[in-house]
């Protein structure tokens, strides 16, 4: 059960909201869950869970005296993050003394830009209005233990991550502005010792499990590039999948001398070949959008397939940065149905089988889209935009929402199986603010992904930039002690 301040309804916290969502769809890696906001926790609830996690967002929030008392004599497991924990120290301050033995002080630390857990050093993200954490001091270490540390530029330190009796604290919200590499894997892997106490915290390096993934392949690919890659991962005995979008189109003729252009899989024999070759040669196909692109929209480039936003909207600044804009006016769950029934159409003019994992554009989709691909395909294999209106209801807002990666398989709140992505891709140049990325950052990763249980090493790769770099970063994360295998094998 996953607790957040706030009342319920139209009158919500949105923020608040998604925090508790982004928490639920990692705790369905474990099991099932329920979301309320704390105000309406009901006394004994404990006993019908398994465990409780709160976040706490306000520090005007009174938190019911039924839920104080339930965390403190009852041995259910309980995750509380950031604010309010003074609340429940005071609550009882000698059973606080006797089983937790440690504080959370205000005001917080700011300038924290590293978590050391279980000997791996993740990132943290300084931006400008980061609220830093809470001071965490431990009076009796042998009640409390700290199980991960926070340490600022200058090296001063303190506990990220304590645990006493059948309580663990954080001392932040760990969904604010993560990374691949970032100290949400080890908020990712503490949930297991919540949730999920009795399994192993270190694998057998032999179930350690890596996916790869071929990007953006529509039929303007090369098909002799196709099968370079599909010959080299097949050599190296990597399973992998790869990503389709079946219709192409370049309504401005961007990249057809002027002309604009439009064709799909089955007026390209020699691609669809290609990429039954892929699927002969150990590849799992996916749909990757049905054109990758908007209209006649610039969407945020060119309107060529391939490169733009398909089920959400988006613009280029002056600093070519893409700039989200939000959902897609006019459209609807049956929209987005037609759009992905007349794509399924074109695998089957094709000759090619129907393929039963659906991966949106650069990731991008409202919660209407979502039900629908939650309609036509058992997986996804992205990440997840979270929307605030998705737990309180009414029309969702591009703007309150909060995008999400997965370490290891969920399902989230759309109800999909997602197959997850979290190590990124090669990029030659920079994105936005962000420097360019090379095999090395993907391999770093993946090496920080070690930390947490079940922790999967997903990365996908363009055919364009050839078959060395691709095969580093396979080499890469091989010596790291993983298996690469197919996408289902990694969900549970
Ligand atoms: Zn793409």
């Amino acid at each position: 059960m996953v607790l957040y301040d706030g009342a319920g309804g139209a009158g919500a916290d949105w923020a608040a909201q998604l925090t508790a969502q982004q928490a639920a769809n990692l705790a369905s890696h474990f099991g099932p869950w329920t979301v309320k906001p704390v105000a309406d926790y009901e006394a004994g609830e404990a006993r019908q869970h398994s465990a409780l996690l709160y976040f706490g967002s306000s520090r005007d929030s009174r938190i019911p005296a039924s839920f104080l008392d339930d965390v403190l004599t009852s041995r259910v497991p309980v995750l509380w993050a950031d604010e309010n924990l003074d609340q429940l120290a005071e609550h009882t301050p000698w059973l606080w003394r006797s089983r937790y033995a440690f504080r959370a002080t205000d005001p917080g630390v700011s300038g924290v830009n590293r978590v050391d857990y279980r000997g791996t050093t993740l990132t943290r993200e300084t931006p400008p209005g980061d609220r830093g954490i809470r001071t965490v001091r431990v009076d009796d270490p042998g009640k409390a233990k700290v199980l991960a540390q926070a340490q600022r530029p200058d090296g001063s330190r303190t506990p990220w991550a304590v645990r006493a009796a059948n309580l663990w604290y954080v001392g932040e919200s760990p969904f604010d502005y993560t990374s691949a590499t970032d100290r949400y894997l080890a908020f990712s892997d503490l949930l297991g010792d919540v949730l999920a106490p009795a399994a192993p915290v270190t694998p057998a390096m032999e179930e350690r499990q890596a996916l790869v993934r071929l990007e953006d392949i529509g039929p303007n690919a090369d098909p002799d590039q196709l099968r370079d890659i599909g010959t080299c991962l097949h050599q190296a005995g990597v399973p992998f999948s790869f990503g389709v979008l079946p219709i192409y189109i370049d309504p401005h003729g961007k990249a057809n001398q002027g002309e604009p252009t439009s064709f799909t899989l089955k007026d390209r024999p020699e691609v669809v070949e290609a990429l039954r070759f892929l699927i002969d040669h150990g590849g799992t196909m996916i749909m990757h959008g049905v054109t990758h692109q908007l209209g006649a929209l610039k969407n945020p480039y060119h309107g060529i397939s391939g490169e733009d936003f398909e089920f959400f909207l988006a613009h280029q600044d002056s600093r070519k940065f893409v700039i989200p804009d939000g959902l897609v006016p006019g459209t609807s769950r049956q929209w987005a149905l037609d759009r992905i029934d007349r794509g399924l159409a074109e695998f089957g003019a094709a000759g090619l089988p129907r393929p039963q994992i659906w991966e949106f554009p650069h990731y991008a989709a409202g919660p209407l889209d979502y039900e629908a691909v939650g309609q036509r395909f058992a997986y996804r294999y992205d990440n997840t935009m979270n929307y605030a209106s998705s737990v309180q209801g009414g029309f969702p807002d591009g703007n309150k929402r909060a995008d999400q990666f997965y370490p290891y398989g969920v399902r989230d709140i759309y109800g999909s199986a997602v197959i997850p992505e979290s190590l990124g891709n090669v990029e030659s140049t920079g994105h936005n603010a962000r420097p360019p990325r090379g095999p090395e950052d993907i391999i770093d990763a993946a090496r920080r992904t070690l930390v947490v249980r079940d922790g999967v090493a997903s990365f996908f790769y363009h055919p364009p930039l050839g078959v060395d770099r691709l095969h580093e970063i396979v080499r890469g994360i091989r010596d790291l002690g993983y298996e690469f295998v197919r996408p289902w094998d990694v969900m549970r």
